[in-house]
């Protein structure tokens, strides 16, 4: 056999659960053609990885780089923690489909910030435009209800009309017949925010119907927690879908005691047959946007519709009569870090709390908050310190749970959320801590949460066991996981 590369010697992890053996790996194309003892091959290239070990990439289920590829198609921060996978599009905002107001709209911003084109509405058109670049991960695209929602009827305050909603629809069914894997809600966040449950409901029975599944970062995370999982898991009902709760969380003091009924929730849906999983990143400040601070009636409309209310008195007026309502308390302003802003002028800013900000500039909070959202357009990326360690703690042992943050290292939820996935390396830890009881307790829980993620991936639809070698009758399901990029119809 002639193998384009041979890995020899190493210490091979393969995710299976199995133990680590020593063995080989042999690579012909992009495809592995055998794993384990490797006798009797021709190969290209040699590996000497003795005292090295090997194991299948990480898949990360939560990941922000839909337009980051676009900058670096490396995907840098994704493989140096092992990631090779990554499913993006998620929390209702994503790349494709996108067109119309929406797709103007964005496309100045981008062009703006980053200088990127943005020349494609449809999945097939964005996923060619990946394929050109050459992106070095795999990717699992999912489609964002709020960008679908934007593109057919603008970031306005009220349900869709029959013929919005099935513009939407058809949009939907297009892009997952195009390759996309699923429907990604943001129901906190504008124009998601202005749909109600039917809407949502209606476009994951159609994103079902095509074999995709439902990720939701729900409608609250804090005050309305409760509420928000009771409606997103009647919305997987309803639809029949398979949903994932992204990053579950209790936000803000007030709401960390929810965590008993928001467990309850879950795996009382779990026990009456609903398909419900969730995850977690593992530290406990949220990234969004600066912007979410104030009330959902100022971020209606189009970024420009947004300016215009900063830039009139009377309306910044009762936008900062509303942030003061909810945020009362000075000190809160030091538990948001603003960490990513557009303008040259403002970058001294990144890093500090807005209080320290605020305080910096000779300005009160909040007028301090509201001249930078207007310089920067609402772009500005923010850090909310405002969750329980003893909680992140607890959601992260629940093995419904698909992230596995007590071995994971985490950077910002922005460029690439911590590994979601991690199979394989747990047998070489286990050896490395096979003194330490509390390691090995956390690492055999690890090993639950793994399978159950890789159940999770496996409903995914598009993404396709390899044809399994005969040298390699026991690939472990990970290992062969991979998007069926081959027949992925050309762009429109
Ligand atoms: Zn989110």
């Amino acid at each position: 056999m002639n193998v384009d590369l041979l890995i020899k010697g190493a210490e091979i992890v393969d995710g299976s659960g199995a133990p680590a053996a020593a063995g080989d790996v042999a690579i012909a194309g992009d495809r592995i053609v055998a794993v384990g003892r490797v006798e009797g091959v021709r190969a290209k290239r040699v590996v000497n990885a003795a005292g090295h070990a090997v194991a299948p990439g990480f898949v990360d289920i939560h990941s922000h780089s839909d337009y980051h590829y676009l900058l670096s198609p490396l995907a840098e921060s994704a493989v140096m923690q092992g990631v090779t996978c990554e499913i993006i599009g998620n929390c209702g905002y994503a790349a494709a489909p996108i067109w119309g107001p929406w797709l103007e709209d964005r496309a100045r911003e981008y062009k703006r910030i980053h200088g990127l084109d943005l020349d494609w509405t449809t999945v097939a058109g964005y996923e060619a435009r990946l394929k050109a670049i050459g992106v070095s991960v795999n990717y699992g695209v999912l489609m964002g209800h709020g960008t679908l929602r934007g593109s057919a009827m603008g970031g306005a305050d009220r349900p869709a009309k029959p013929e919005e909603l099935s513009a939407i629809v058809e949009a939907a069914r297009r892009g997952m017949r195009e390759g996309a894997v699923g429907l990604s809600t943001g129901l906190v966040y504008a124009p998601g925010c202005f749909a109600d449950r039917d809407e949502v409901a209606a476009i994951a029975r159609a994103v079902r119907e095509e074999g995709g599944v439902l990720t939701s970062h729900m409608r609250s995370e804090g005050d309305g927690l409760l509420e928000a999982i009771e409606e997103i898991i009647g919305i997987a009902e309803t639809a029949q879908i398979p949903l994932q709760i992204s990053h579950l969380k209790t936000m803000h003091p007030r709401n960390w005691g929810k965590k008993a009924r928001m467990f309850e929730l879950i795996e009382g849906a779990r026990a009456r047959g609903v398909d419900v999983m969730c995850d977690r990143y593992p530290y406990t400040a949220a990234n969004t946007g600066l912007a979410q601070v104030m009330p959902r009636w100022a971020l209606e409309g189009s970024k420009d519709e947004q300016a215009a209310r900063l830039a009139n008195p009377a309306t910044r007026a009762r936008i900062r009569e509303a942030i003061l309502q909810e945020t009362p308390r000075p000190e809160r302003w030091d538990t948001i870090m603003i960490s990513e802003v557009t303008l040259e002028k403002n970058r001294r800013y990144e890093g500090m709390r807005v209080g320290q900000a605020a305080r910096l500039a000779g300005k009160e909070p909040v007028e301090f908050l509201l001249d930078m959202l207007h310089e920067e357009r609402n772009n500005v990326d923010a850090i909310y310190f405002a969750m329980a360690e003893d909680n992140l703690r607890e959601i992260l042992r629940k093995d419904q749970l698909a992230t596995l943050g007590a071995v994971a290292i985490g950077v910002s939820h922005e460029i690439n959320n911590p590994l979601a996935v991690i199979l394989g390396h747990l047998d070489l830890l286990a050896r490395r801590f096979a003194a330490d009881a509390e390691a090995l307790q956390r690492i055999d829980r690890a090993r639950t949460a793994s399978r159950r993620i890789a159940d999770m991936i496996t409903h995914m639809s598009h993404i396709t066991r390899l044809e399994l070698s005969e040298q390699s009758p026991n690939l472990p399901p990970i290992l062969d996981l991979r998007r069926s990029s081959a027949t992925d119809p050309e762009p429109s």
